[in-house]
């Protein structure tokens, strides 16, 4: 997350920290109560696109197709210049344990490999590939592009074989994180019981997830039912905020006749956190440092979900995924089915493109999205947003000094204190951000909405969290 939008855009809010714990909504039947401790209530501002159908962009001349769009080892190019690629041929791979397999979103002809940036500042080696001949998505809806009708029918599966289909289909955490699937769900050391799916989308602005459960939630439910089948599990749960009423009832009505449960939890950021989900659907906490494994859950998305239906049932890999092209700076806010190595710049053109007061552009959201300014960077795996700001929105207030209002502390919901671990970032006393746990805050931006001092936090502990990581690699 770029600090100086959190501290201009979201400042002025009159940020509300949320003490206490809330009762969400038909939450009987579950162990936790819905919501968590801490947490703020920033803008939702999710009806820039809440209400816009899915539409699939025509396929671009050319795709940028990023080596490292995962955790893991990058992917090895597979290809050659002039070499003629197919739809869903795969294009790279790694065999190291944790990466992930690329394919081609086109039928088209390898170019000369290149180096693209993405909004996080990494640099990256790059396969381009030149369109060529009629491609995958023409003359067709996003939902034959989405794999067509789903039966739920998961019966004569192999746990093995799903995992196998995951892997091969270069599945990774489709909520932001892009953490190979294929490793995730596979039952490893430690016994994982449930399988909590995550349709919070808590992010102010974003409505992707939304969209695809409230369109396709078919595909959701038969994911999640092969997902928990490779992974072992006991229970399934999707947990959705209650701000989101239609695709409750979309997705209540599509787990009827199977184990599935839905949990309505209590609109909060950042509800969408893996540990926070876990701790309000099943009121169990992760250990400071230590992953949902660790309590018996493995988390995924619900595009993930989508995603893993289409690889298992349908063959098709990973080579496309809704985005949600939006805000007040986009003349036209959409959902989007796009290729991955389309440029942001297409995306924005096929919303109509920028508004005369256009002020920031973030890959993702507000919160934690990465402000750029290079639109022909490539849409990757992990990106499920763009949002698009206005002056209006980011009217910056003056930086002062701490205040020692203790606001940051009492939102934070990782129980941190931000202050501190900022002083000690900004003075780059490493181990003094170390004492304090610097490396369990999640960036979530909490601290930074709240902040009347307008102080960048969050800027702050990225940096010297990325120093604590050269240090260790050196
Ligand atoms: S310190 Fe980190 S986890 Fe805590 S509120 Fe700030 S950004 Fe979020
Ligand atoms: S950093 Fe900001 S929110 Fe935290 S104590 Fe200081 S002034 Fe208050």
């Amino acid at each position: 997350m770029d600090n100086f939008v959190l501290a201009t855009f979201l400042q002025g809010h009159q940020a509300q920290p949320v003490k206490g714990v809330l009762l969400a909504k038909n939450f009987e039947q579950f162990a936790g109560s819905g919501t968590f401790h801490r947490g703020i209530h920033p803008p939702e501002r999710k009806h820039f696109s809440a209400d816009a159908p899915i539409e699939v962009i025509p396929t671009p001349k050319e795709v940028i197709i990023p080596l490292q769009q995962h955790i893991g080892a990058p992917s090895k190019p597979l290809v050659k210049p002039k070499q003629e690629v197919s739809y869903g041929e795969i294009i790279g791979d790694n065999a190291a344990f944790v990466s992930a397999k690329l394919h081609s979103p086109i039928f088209g002809v390898v170019q000369k490999m290149a180096v693209t940036t993405l909004p996080n500042g990494r640099h990256v080696q790059a396969i381009r590939i030149k369109a060529q001949g009629r491609q995958f998505t023409e003359e067709e809806n996003y939902r034959e592009c989405m794999g067509g009708r789903w039966s739920k029918n998961v019966i004569g599966y192999d746990p093995d074989e799903v995992t196998r289909a995951i892997n091969d289909a270069g599945i990774v955490g489709l909520g932001g994180a892009a953490f190979p699937t294929h490793i995730k769900i596979a039952p490893g050391k430690k016994p994982v019981g449930t399988l909590l799916v995550n349709g919070c989308e808590c992010e102010p602005y974003l409505t992707a997830d939304d969209r695809l459960m409230q369109d396709i939630p078919d595909a959701i439910i038969t994911g999640a039912m092969l997902a928990g089948f490779a992974a072992n599990v006991k229970d399934i749960i999707i947990g959705i905020e209650e701000n989101k009423p239609d695709a409750i009832e979309k997705i209540k009505n599509a787990v009827k006749g199977t184990e599935v449960k839905v949990a309505v939890l209590t609109t909060k950021y950042p509800q969408g956190s893996e540990k926070h989900l876990i701790k309000a659907a099943l009121n169990r906490t992760v250990p400071l440092g230590g992953l949902p494994s660790d309590v018996g859950v493995a988390v995924s998305n619900v595009t993930t979900m989508v995603a893993i239906a289409r690889a298992v049932i349908r063959k098709m890999p990973l080579t496309h995924r809704v985005v949600c092209v939006t805000g007040a700076g986009i003349v036209q806010p959409k959902n989007i089915l796009a290729p991955f190595g389309i440029t942001y710049r297409e995306l924005i053109n096929f919303c109509g493109g920028l508004t005369k007061d256009e002020a920031r552009i973030l890959s993702g959201g507000p919160m934690m999205g990465f402000s750029f300014s290079d639109l022909d960077m490539p849409l990757t795996k992990g990106t499920g947003g763009v949002t698009v700001l206005t002056h209006d929105d980011i009217k910056k207030e003056k930086e002062t000094t701490c205040v020692r209002c203790g606001r940051c502390v009492d939102v934070c919901p990782m129980n941190l204190v931000p202050a501190r671990i900022a002083v000690a970032a900004r003075h780059r006393d490493l181990n003094m951000a170390e004492k304090y746990k610097i490396r369990a805050c999640m960036e979530c931006g909490s601290c930074a909405y709240v902040c009347p001092a307008g102080l960048p936090l969050v800027q702050n502990i990225r940096v010297a969290k990325a120093l604590i990581m050269a240090s260790k690699t050196n």
